[in-house]
């Protein structure tokens, strides 16, 4: 199979996430968040019941990972877009990506959510068991901790956090906190809903918070997430804007929100606010572009350019259409 040919005395197939990272869901932690091909990815390492983290064994899995890969044992990652040719491994690793799903819970119900998808248990993210687990997170404050003393993660690591929604989660303040003091940049998917003190007062800058509207109009957006907090987003991320933070408003295209008028009323209350950079995706569960997503996103295309914002086409969900 073609995505497992190597070139290259010393050459390897891998990616970014293997050479440098780790994804924690409720109760365990995994190679990578990457959902991008059909229900693969999310390489299970091994269960984790929070504690001490155990980075030897960390450090075996990666390698048993590493090894399946590349003898087309790994079933996970076959035909992942992000697999690519890397030299030798030197055998040193630190991290430098990090992704936290370990928290589930969430006051709104988007229609596209995992969270309300069916539960097959063929995943974590649909095993209800393990959904429920993330009610209940693994305290990664000791776990930061101890990474940042062993010197295992990086200060100049990406940390990308969602959820649930992470403002919910018990000690959420203290770990963006430390995260944040010790260097890496963090990325945090917020609904917006809850005006939150730590993402608003924080003076360090090294956080981008984001926040998926999907939606132009309070009547879209009471559809598509089964509740009424549109104009409490807009007021939250207004402030989150006037306290000079980076913010980045998403949109995510499914059936019920491709009228233009609703996309350009989006893109107008989201420069209004103080955002200068959108985010269209489609939902990563159901990675289709149709005829009127397509006009929806030439429309948005020359909405931005008019507001002076900054919009990309990519995410969750896109990378799966460059297949
Ligand atoms: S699924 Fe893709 S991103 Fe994830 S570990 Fe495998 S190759 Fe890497
Ligand atoms: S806000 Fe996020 S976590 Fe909550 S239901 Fe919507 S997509 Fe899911």
């Amino acid at each position: 199979m073609d995505c497992f040919v190597q070139s290259g005395k010393h050459a390897r197939l891998s990616c970014e996430w293997i050479e440098h990272g780790l994804a924690f869901a409720p109760r365990s932690v995994h190679a990578c968040c990457v959902l991008h091909h059909g229900d693969l990815g999310w390489p299970l390492l091994f269960e984790f019941q929070g504690g001490t983290f155990d980075i030897g064994r960390f450090l075996s899995a990666r390698a048993d990972l590493a090894a399946a890969l590349n003898t087309d044992r790994a079933l996970q990652c076959r035909s992942c877009p992000l697999l690519k040719n890397y030299p030798r491994d030197n055998g040193d690793f630190i991290l430098r990506k990090v992704n936290l799903s370990h928290f589930t819970a969430c006051n709104l119900h988007c229609t596209y959510c995992y969270l309300q998808k069916e539960r097959c248990a063929t995943a974590w993210w649909n095993d209800d068991q393990q959904v429920r687990y993330g009610h209940s997170p693994v305290d990664l404050l000791p776990v930061f901790r101890q990474f940042i003393s062993s010197g295992f993660l990086s200060p100049q690591a990406e940390v990308f956090w969602g959820g649930g929604e992470p403002t919910l989660m018990p000690g959420f303040g203290d770990l963006l906190q430390l995260i944040l003091e010790y260097g890496p940049w963090v990325t945090l998917t917020t609904n917006g809903t809850r005006f939150n003190h730590t993402l608003a007062k924080t003076p360090l800058a090294n956080l981008t918070i984001i926040c998926s509207v999907d939606a132009g109009t309070r009547e879209t957006y009471r559809k598509l997430k089964q509740g009424d907090q549109y104009e409490a987003v807009w007021e939250n991320l207004a402030d989150y804007a006037a306290g000079g933070k980076t913010l980045v408003t998403k949109y995510i295209l499914v059936p019920g929100n491709t009228d233009s008028g609703e996309i350009i009323a989006f893109l107008e209350r989201s420069s209004r606010v103080g955002v200068h950079h959108v985010v269209l995706d489609v939902d990563a569960f159901h990675p289709v572009l149709t005829k009127e997503m397509q006009i929806c996103i030439a429309f948005a295309r020359e909405q931005a350019r008019a507001l002076g914002l900054k919009l990309d086409i990519n995410g969750c969900g896109a990378i799966n259409l460059t297949d």
